[in-house]
This record gives structure tokens, sequence and C-alpha cells, in this order.
């Protein structure tokens, strides 16, 4: 079969849910992508911020396979050693106290809320709490993670979905404060807006949320599911503000390929929120999955990922500034350290993605607008000059 007739048979089998782009991916090599006519591309999507150590990390497929050898899966109602040494990782590198496993961000996203929830619940002996949420903002498409997304679009066919939540403007400290009422438990936000546009917070909005929530007893929770993980140069973006968040979720490149994400709790909330029986997942922190995470923290601290995305970055930062002041489709750069974005105009952005893969590059979009670059953290210049090269080819022209 060639590639277009496996599209063809993928069509009559697979829900279409996804528009998706005429490539079948076959394999992966360090940041380069393989598809099954042997067509090589350089990664910039990463899986969309998931495979952030790239394919066939040295130590990565060994530590799984071992772990595959032992023991995938038996159950929360036990034990395993991976739990114990990821629990430990996540809760150290995030400096928080608590840590719940998930499969995906989506349920990283549902524990969160719970998590509030029934932490004022426990303060006020009832329910019916609200939570504040942002515009634009993208946190899953389960019904609650979709209830607190800022997107009439992905939301309006699915309603009524979950009630009590309000939306504000992101960067704007005003319009959250003008939502607060006694009944707010929480204040969800992404550090860093992905899908909506690669949109970082800024400082005094994160600080201020922090001193809202501090002063009326809300948790703030950070949604670091994207941003996370070492793209930013810290562990965690929030890391880069110093302002700490009551619960955050992450997940996609928390295992770097294998499904997992996780809800953590600071010290407060974990003291008074789930309890025993209140929550809970049949796979979520299975050994293989947390076999994954526990070797991804190892391997960035052992090969310095962060200290390498820092100097990195600032390098994909000067290309992308290039690229923006000599194209006339490009509005601006925004974004922070491998998580970046070009906001195009005069030019659709799908059509953009498409040229790029046709020419080598796999590349996605965010929003309707923006050029998005969320690449394998291990990305070097040469990676980097070979995807401006590209996109000058089509971005200039
Ligand atoms: C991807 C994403 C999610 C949802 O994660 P899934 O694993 O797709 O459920 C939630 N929040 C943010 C910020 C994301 O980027």
């Amino acid at each position: 079969m060639d590639m277009k007739e496996q599209i063809q048979k993928a069509e009559e089998s697979i829900l279409h849910t996804y528009n998706r782009f005429p490539v079948v991916f076959e394999k992966g090599n360090g940041v380069f992508l393989y598809d099954t006519e042997g067509k090589e591309y350089l990664d910039f999507a990463a899986g969309i911020a998931v495979n952030s150590l790239g394919y066939h990390y040295p130590g990565y497929d060994e530590a799984l396979i071992s772990q595959v050898k032992k023991l995938t899966h038996i159950s929360n109602l036990y034990y395993t050693e991976p739990i114990i040494e990821a629990g430990r990782k996540l809760v150290e590198k995030s400096r928080l106290a608590k840590a719940f496993f998930t499969n995906s961000g989506a349920e990283a996203i549902e524990g969160a809320l719970k998590a509030a929830k029934k932490y004022a619940y426990t303060r006020d002996g009832h329910a019916g709490h609200e939570i504040i949420a942002m515009r634009h903002s993208f946190h899953g498409r389960t019904v609650g993670a979709l209830s607190v997304t800022g997107n009439a679009h992905y939301q309006e066919p699915f309603e009524p979905l979950m009630g009590g939540v309000r939306f504000a403007d992101f960067n704007d400290l005003d319009s959250v404060k003008a939502l607060v009422t006694d009944k707010t438990c929480a204040v969800i936000t992404e550090t860093v807006q992905g899908e909506g546009g690669i949109y970082p917070a800024k400082k005094e909005f994160l600080e201020g949320l922090r001193a809202l929530c501090d002063e009326k007893d809300i948790l703030l929770i950070l949604d670091e599911i994207q941003c996370g993980m070492g793209r930013t140069g810290e562990y965690f973006a929030w890391q880069n503000y110093g302002v700490a968040p009551d619960i955050m979720t992450t997940a996609k490149a928390l295992g770097c390929g294998v499904p997992v994400g996780a809800f953590v709790l600071g010290e407060k909330a974990a003291a008074s929120s789930l309890m025993s029986g209140d929550h809970g997942t049949t796979y979520g922190g299975n050994p293989l999955a947390c076999a994954a995470v526990s070797t991804v923290f190892d391997l960035y601290e052992n090969n310095h990922i962060l200290a390498h995305v820092k100097e990195i970055s600032a390098y994909l930062e000067k290309r992308l500034e290039e690229l923006a002041e000599k194209s006339p489709y490009v509005v601006e750069r925004r974004g922070m350290g491998l998580m970046q974005g070009l906001q195009i105009t005069g030019k659709p952005v799908g059509e953009v993605v498409k040229k790029a893969l046709e020419a080598g590059l796999v590349v996605i979009s965010a929003g309707s607008d923006v050029l998005r670059f969320v690449p394998p953290l291990i990305i070097r210049e040469e990676h980097v000059d070979q995807m401006s090269s590209i996109l000058e080819g089509i971005l200039l022209d």
C-alpha cells in the first residue's frame, strides 16, 4: 500500500474528528521523522509538545522495555516501585506536595477541578461553588475540561456543560476580580496559553492572581500541560515567575510519548480536598506510565536539558525575530523558551503549515493565525537553521 491507499484505509474505520495531514508517519530518530515512503521531516511539533526528548533518546527506550518485561499494569489498589519514584520526582521538581497520576491532560484538569470543589466544600460545608476561567484558554475535550475552555466553537454543541464557570480575560486582573463572588473556589489558567495562540502570562497578572487567591482563599490552578516539563527553561513555566499554584496540571511531555498526566497539589490543597474514595482511575499511574515519567526526569537531569533549553531558545527566538523582520506575512513573534509563535497575516496559516510539511518541516498552528513552534527540547542550532531556511522559502515569497 502506498501512502494514499493507507490514508483511504484509515478513513474507512477511524472517526473523522481530525482533518489529518496526508502523511503516514512510520518512525522517528532524534528530531527527525520518516513517513512510510521514506521521506524525512524535521520535527518542530514534537507530537504537540509531547516528544520533548525527540525519538529514541538514549536510555528512554531501554527503561520502557525493561519495565514492560517486569509489569505494565497492576491497579491502584497496590503500590509499585515506578509510582513511588515518579511521584517523588514530580513533587520534588514542582516543589508541591502530592501528585495524582492520570492518563491524559484533560483527565488531569478534571481532577484539579474536583479537588478545588472539594476544598471549598470542606471549608464551607456545602457545594455549589464557581470557577473562573480565561477566554481563549484550552484545557481539553472532556466535559469538565471543556467547561473551562474559553472557546464557544468547541463548547456550543455540547451544552449544557458543567455550570458555575465564568470567563475573564487572560492577562487582565481586573476582569478576574470583577467575577469573584463568595462562591468562587478556583481560578484556572494556562501559564502560557497554547492553543489560544501562544500568549505568555504577564508577571503582574500571575502575581495579582496569587494575591487575589490568597486574600479570598481561592485556589489557583495553573495548567502546565503544554508549557511545562522544561519547555520554558524551568521544569514548570510558573517557576519563571516566582508564583506557585495551589494545584498544577501536567501531561504532554511528562512521559515524552507514553500517555500520562498528573495533577499536583500544594500543601494547603492536599491537606483538605480529595480524600480516600473521592477520586480514582484504573490505568492512571500504572507502572509503564510511571517508569516513563521517572525516566524522563532522570534524563532531563543527567543531560542538563533545562540548561540546553535556556541556551537554544535564545537562538530560536533570534532566528524567528529575523524571519519576522524579513517577512511581510509575519505580524509578531511571541512565546517563552521553546514554546514560540509567529502571528501570520495575508496568508492562511494552514497553507504555511501544509507547504512546510511538503518541504520536510513539521510545524503546527495555534489559534486562527499563529504558526506554533514546540520542538523537541533537544534541538540544536543546525536544526533551527534548517527550520528557518525552509520557512524563508515559504514566508518570503
Ligand atoms: C493539550 C492540552 C490539554 C489537554 O490534554 P489532553 O492530553 O489532550 O487531554 C489541556 N491543557 C492544555 C494547556 C493543553 O495544551
